[in-house]
């Protein structure tokens, strides 16, 4: 594969020639030197998307032609799927199974906006005799879409199949750490037939290479999936230009399971909701918000299955516990381990790091009973398959237990009554609430956060609305 930059229709170095190494988190081995994009690199990509953008070869593309395009890289994305799903593993240390959900999720993401490219329509409204008056959906311009390295391709995809659908041009860029398959991407890209400078990517770090996007005057909107903290620096910087911007922060989502619940589908939901993906899911069941007379059944069953779940081979049939994504990251969540036992919490299950065949950074699947809302690891978002067991005794503490925390991205409830279930739904402060279920996704399901969870949509009608601009034209009768 090609790892250099891809501005405007070509790959090449940048222009400082400075290249970063990608490692793979299982192997510790480099798996590519990329290119570390810098002002320059960021001014011509953006000059790119701006001449695409003004250019009409894109916005000014017939609809239905542009929804086209994104179907065929759909389709050649399928058809490389395998290749996609091994370097996503390789580079962010997720079992191979998941890496496949994702290439599958994006391929997904792709069709999905490609049905919306023509179905954009504006509305003409009631004035009066006086006037005609309606509006128009026009794409917001150049997009400069940030991702982090939990779900590489996947969340990139969340960016930029609405944004292209929309008419809008692209300048992505993946996190350091797993820039691998978005450069992939970018050959799909090139052999769907998108315009050149309709879509570009550029690697590099978040100091350099993203706070130059951010900065940037040429940029319209910032897409933005990440940390809380790197979300509120982007939003203050963003204002200086006024540019559009969403944020998709962190979370700290609360799995609540009344007494009343089918427990072993609550168990199982439960390990899902937080050891999958290694729990660098930003939205992982992280709190399982426990009612008091199942707490001691659930938690037995828990860390029973917990200590099932061995750190292996990303590439091995059997492995449900891959990689963490880097050494760094492995150093934060044992630290947050470590202060999880200092603030008196009960470790139950894991509780430290391991390699497999001697090498990587894997952490076992951990879990802490007894965690009261006060300590560190019931408020602070850990990024690692570690869960915060917090226990209540009714329904309106539970409530008020899952709402207490600076996040709202997702949450879980459990529960065989049905009225309880949309009860709680409703009062849950969450982008996302699952009943009896965890972690589904669909294209067409909107998600995103309240709160210190960010604001604005990916996916479904509201992920694409991010992308337009409503115009009103008053015509004078
Ligand atoms: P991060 O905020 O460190 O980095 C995200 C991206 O921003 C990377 O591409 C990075 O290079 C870039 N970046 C960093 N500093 C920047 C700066 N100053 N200016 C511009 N860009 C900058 O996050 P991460 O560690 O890569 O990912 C983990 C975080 O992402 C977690 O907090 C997680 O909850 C969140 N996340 C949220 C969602 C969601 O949909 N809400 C989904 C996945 C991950």
């Amino acid at each position: 594969m090609r790892t250099d930059l891809f501005i405007g229709g070509t790959f090449g170095p940048a222009a400082s020639g400075r290249r970063f190494p990608v490692e793979n988190p299982a192997t510790e081995e480099c798996l590519a030197m990329v290119p570390l994009a810098g002002p320059e690199d960021v001014d011509r990509a953006v000059a790119a998307a701006r001449a695409c953008f003004a250019s009409d070869v894109w916005r000014g593309l017939e609809p239905r032609r542009r929804g086209l395009l994104l179907a065929r890289a759909a389709d050649l994305l399928e058809t490389r799927a395998e290749e996609f799903a091994r370097l996503e593993t390789q580079e962010n240390g997720k079992p191979l199974f998941e890496s496949k959900i994702d290439v599958a999720m994006t391929v997904d993401t792709l069709r999905y906006y490609a049905g919306w490219a023509d179905k954009l329509t504006g509305a003409t409204l009631p004035t009066g005799a006086g006037s005609f008056v309606y509006t128009l959906k026009e794409p917001v311009g150049v997009v400069a879409a940030i991702v982090p390295w939990n779900f590489p391709l996947n969340l990139a995809g969340w960016k930029f199949a609405p944004a292209l659908a929309a008419g809008c041009t692209v300048v992505l860029k993946p996190a350091s750490e797993t820039p691998l398959t978005a450069l992939l991407f970018a050959e799909v890209a090139e052999a769907a037939g998108f315009p050149a400078g309709a879509f570009n990517v550029i690697t590099g770090d978040g100091p350099t290479t993203g706070a130059a996007l951010v900065r940037h005057p040429g940029v319209d909107k910032i897409a933005f999936t990440g940390s809380t903290a790197v979300g509120q620096g982007i939003m203050r910087e963003a204002a200086a230009t006024l540019k559009r911007v969403t944020l998709e922060l962190g979370g700290k989502s609360p799995n609540i399971v009344f007494a009343d619940a089918d427990l072993a589908a609550a168990v199982k939901g439960a390990q899902n909701a937080i050891f999958y993906g290694k729990g660098e899911v930003c939205a992982a069941g992280s709190r399982l918000v426990v009612e008091r007379a199942v707490h001691d059944q659930v938690v037995e069953q828990l860390a029973a299955r917990a200590r099932t779940l061995v750190p292996g081979d990303p590439f091995a049939k059997g492995t449900r516990l891959g990689a963490v994504v880097s050494r760094k990251q492995q150093q934060t969540v044992l630290g947050y381990i470590e202060q999880g036992k200092r603030e008196g919490a009960a470790l139950v299950a894991g509780g430290h790091g391991a390699t497999v065949n001697g090498k990587g950074y894997f952490v076992e699947a951990t879990v802490f009973d007894g965690v009261t809302p006060e300590m560190t690891i019931a408020r602070e978002e850990i990024f690692g398959p570690v869960l915060a067991v917090q226990t209540f005794d009714d329904l309106e503490e539970g409530v008020a237990l899952a709402n207490r925390a600076r996040y709202g991205l997702a949450a879980g409830i459990w529960t065989r009554d049905v009225a309880k279930a949309h009860r709680v739904a409703r009062a849950i402060q969450a982008g996302t609430v699952w009943v009896n279920t965890y972690n589904l996704y669909d294209a067409g399901a909107p998600f995103g956060g309240y709160k210190a969870s960010g604001f604005g949509r990916d996916l479904g009608r509201e992920g694409i609305e991010g992308y337009l601009e409503t115009k009103t034209v008053w015509v004078g009768l």
